[in-house]
């Protein structure tokens, strides 16, 4: 069995929850990627799953009110999620994400989420932070990530690996799903803004765009600005990085120089190359988080292969929550005279 130095054996003289109890899942961060694997395997164990309501302002503003340092955007909305959850249920699942595939990283600020999450609020509930690490020492895959739980919710550990093998079938249906709707997970997004999307087909859109960013900034509403719904308005059609399929980016990555060193950044990177090779896709916008370390070295990689392999009109936006709905639209009314113009 794995053990982790960082886990206190005290912690482990009686299950931290029961079965019925509330787990809690903020919804925020890697929400976007594993929620389908976590809820499922909560869920078939008879647990009862609670996911934080969708961002508000006041969600932003109370994380922000937490820090008063440079985090960025979605990390501080992501501490004003636990905070609005806290209260509510008899446990917070926060997986210790440091390495969820072979080879790369997550940023260090996911890293550390927990630790600033235990140094910020108070009174929390338990914790439930089975860590998942690739790169290891020592390795712990996903499925060793939730086995090690087996003494926190007092199951076997039989129990815990059908309960995985379950909730892995259904994420990766989800998955398949997510990819036939462009990269958008489509039940994971406010129904307004589904509708938004449902509104463009084929045959009514103008253009066709490729929306480069990371899920947890992209597909919340209030941390993107509305970012997607103001491109339907526009009769725009849209594909995002997940939209791509996994062997199309691995084939995008085999071209770069130097492998992308982190998860998220690495897909990217490969959809910028992707979408500048596509004739269907008329224009590039990427998106990303003001103070985000690992978006000043990729959203340059992702500038740059927009414009080396293709003359698309390209749009890179740097968002937080300063930022002006005002001046997001006239970037987007000028980018907009570009798509017009024949290129
Ligand atoms: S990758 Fe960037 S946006 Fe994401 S958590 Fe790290 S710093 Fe924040």
């Amino acid at each position: 069995m794995i053990r982790f130095p960082f886990l206190k054996k005290s912690r482990f003289r009686g299950p931290l929850t029961r079965r019925g109890e509330r787990i809690g899942i903020p919804r925020g961060m890697m929400f976007y990627h594993f929620f389908p694997l976590w809820s499922s395997f909560w869920e078939n164990l008879g647990w009862q799953v609670e996911v934080s309501p969708f961002t508000t302002r006041e969600t932003v503003e109370a994380g922000k009110g937490l820090t008063g340092t440079d985090l960025c955007l979605p990390v501080k909305a992501f501490l004003g999620h636990v905070l609005c959850l806290k209260d509510r249920v008899d446990a917070l699942f926060l997986p210790r994400l440091i390495s969820f595939e072979e080879g790369a990283y997550l940023c260090p600020k996911i890293l550390g989420l927990n630790d600033i999450i235990r140094n910020l609020i108070p009174d929390l509930p338990p914790l439930l932070e089975p860590p998942v690490n690739y790169k290891g020492p020592p390795k712990v895959s996903l499925e060793s990530s939730f086995l090690s739980l087996s003494e926190t919710v007092g199951l076997p550990r039989g129990r815990l690996a059908e309960a995985f093998r379950q909730a892995r079938v259904h994420w990766e249906k989800e998955q398949a799903g997510v990819y036939r709707t462009h990269g958008i997970p489509q039940k994971l997004i406010p129904e307004d803004l589904t509708q938004a999307l449902d509104r463009v087909g084929p045959g009514t859109a103008r253009f066709h765009l490729g929306i480069i960013g990371r899920p947890y900034l992209l597909f919340d509403p209030i941390l993107s600005q509305q970012l997607l719904k103001r491109l339907t308005f526009r009769s725009c059609a849209l594909t995002c990085i997940h939209g791509i399929s996994a062997a199309e980016r691995e084939r995008q990555e085999e071209k770069l120089a130097k492998k992308v060193y982190w998860s998220l950044g690495r897909d990217l990177v490969a959809s910028s190359l992707s979408f500048s090779q596509k004739k269907d896709i008329d224009g590039i916008i990427s998106i990303s988080s003001f103070a985000c370390g690992q978006d000043a070295f990729t959203s340059y990689l992702v500038d740059h292969y927009a414009r080396q392999h293709s003359d698309k009109p390209f749009l890179s936006l740097v968002l937080d929550e300063h930022t002006s709905p005002v001046g997001l639209q006239s970037r987007l009314e000028a980018f907009f005279d570009l798509l017009g113009r024949p290129h």
